[in-house]
């Protein structure tokens, strides 16, 4: 997307760092579209239940995923679990989250140091005092010595205590000291780009860098990524921690991702959404999929624009098919995307009366106007801007479905491709 008076401002200048190798290869910053990345919460020591997770990830669309790797066994499971996805044909890279010990499992288990695609590690609980640099050491060049890419990511809940207490010392002593919130930002920002520039001096190119500094509050979140996009170009991974449950979590990372992506910061955005007891963990892909594609920046798969509905509409016939709808078209994408190329760019509405139904299914690729009460009980369908025909009667979704079915084989299919 290219930024104009009324759209996102031009991307933010970062590095690009290609994470992984083979087909699922990506490219995060420099410019590539924005990658779209998830975490397991299963036991990665489970092999077989990880591999099953990733593989869903993936299928619902997430270009990296992210593991937990706290200690021995963990680490010893990263490499069959690599070995199990690639013989399932799942090619996506895989990234090693490390806490406390990660030193020490990098250097135990090669095996895993060379399956895994990336390294994340957190500055603020990676050794502690004279350790802290000799740990941090070793895994960076554990990441030389493999060729990984690393992401260095601060945390709100984890935050380098020492550079916080000294500067927050430092701001007790100044004449005109700021608020403490304002500290903890500073902190957070520093916290990341310090270690950036010590992995530098280790030897970790900077298209090997990816830098983040997650919190859980939206306004700092948008106060500390600006300052981190303002003070660098390393490659940024954009994330709320700790976003929560449902439409809480879901709100909260779309107002804050929103925000800074329409400032063109993030290349690489992951919703950290908290899910339901046996919920669907690809909640969250499909939630970061779907900002991306609201705000214009992928295409991911076909839109349903619907009305809410209102007192003008009769039934739930309208809410049905444009459920339906959706979710046909959803399904169906896995299928179509070699078979029909273009349509994820597919345009339909589903409309619940003549209000604003001709006007908005006009604006379609593909749309219906259903009858509202009071109304004839007709539903003019248009395609491409014009009225195509009339349904009626108790078939109306059924034929709708197989009109949007012949839409998309004649315009995406092989012969509309050849035709056009
Ligand atoms: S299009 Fe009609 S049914 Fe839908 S919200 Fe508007 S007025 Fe109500």
């Amino acid at each position: 997307m290219t930024a104009s008076a009324f759209g996102p401002r031009a991307r933010h200048e970062t590095v690009a760092v290609r994470v992984g190798s083979g087909a699922g290869a990506v490219t995060v910053g420099g410019g590539a579209p924005i990658v779209v990345q998830s975490m397991t919460n299963t036991d990665t020591a489970d092999i077989e239940g990880t591999a099953r997770q990733i593989a869903a990830l993936a299928r619902a669309g997430s270009e990296m995923v992210r593991i937990t790797v706290d200690r021995d066994e963990a680490a010893a499971a990263v490499p069959h679990i690599r070995d199990r996805l690639r013989a399932r044909g799942v090619e996506v890279p895989i990234v090693g989250d490390f806490h406390y010990i990660g030193h020490k499992l990098l250097s135990e288990h090669p095996a895993c140091a060379e399956a895994l695609d990336k390294y994340r590690i957190n500055p603020g609980n990676v050794g502690f005092k004279n350790k802290r640099d000799v740990q941090f050491s070793t895994i960076v060049e554990k990441a030389i010595q493999y060729g990984k890419a690393v992401r260095i990511g601060a945390n709100w809940g984890s935050l380098d205590q020492e550079l916080l207490t000294s500067m927050m010392d430092d701001n007790a002593r100044s004449a005109n000291p700021i608020d403490a919130r304002a500290v903890m930002r500073e902190a957070m920002t520093r916290s990341a780009l310090m270690s950036a520039q010590r992995a530098e001096e280790i030897g970790l190119a900077r298209d090997r860098i990816i830098l983040s500094a997650k919190v859980s509050g939206v306004q700092d979140l948008v106060t500390v990524y600006r300052m981190l996009a303002a003070r660098s170009n390393y490659a940024i991974h954009l994330g709320l921690t700790e976003a929560g449950m449902g439409s809480k979590g879901i709100v909260a990372s779309s107002a804050a991702l929103g925000v800074l992506l329409q400032e063109g910061i993030g290349d690489t955005i992951r919703v950290s959404l908290t899910p339901e007891p046996g919920g669907d963990r690809s909640l969250e892909v499909k939630v970061a999929k779907e900002i991306l594609q609201t705000m214009g920046f992928r295409i991911f798969t076909p839109q349903v624009a619907a009305c809410p509905g209102c007192g003008r509409t009769t039934s739930t016939v309208f809410q049905e098919l444009a459920r339906d709808i959706q979710t046909y078209l959803a399904d169906s994408m896995p299928n179509w995307k070699a078979r029909y190329p273009g349509v994820e760019g597919l345009n339909v509405a589903v409309m619940g009366c003549i209000v604003n139904g001709p006007g908005e299914s006009k604006h379609a690729d593909i749309g219906i106007s259903l009858p509202g009460a009071g109304e004839t009980p007709a539903a003019p369908v248009f395609i491409d801007g014009a009225k195509a025909m009339t349904l009626r009667g108790e078939g109306i979704a059924r034929e709708f479905k197989k009109i949007v079915e012949d839409y998309i084989e004649k315009r995406f299919g092989a012969h509309g491709q050849a035709a056009e």
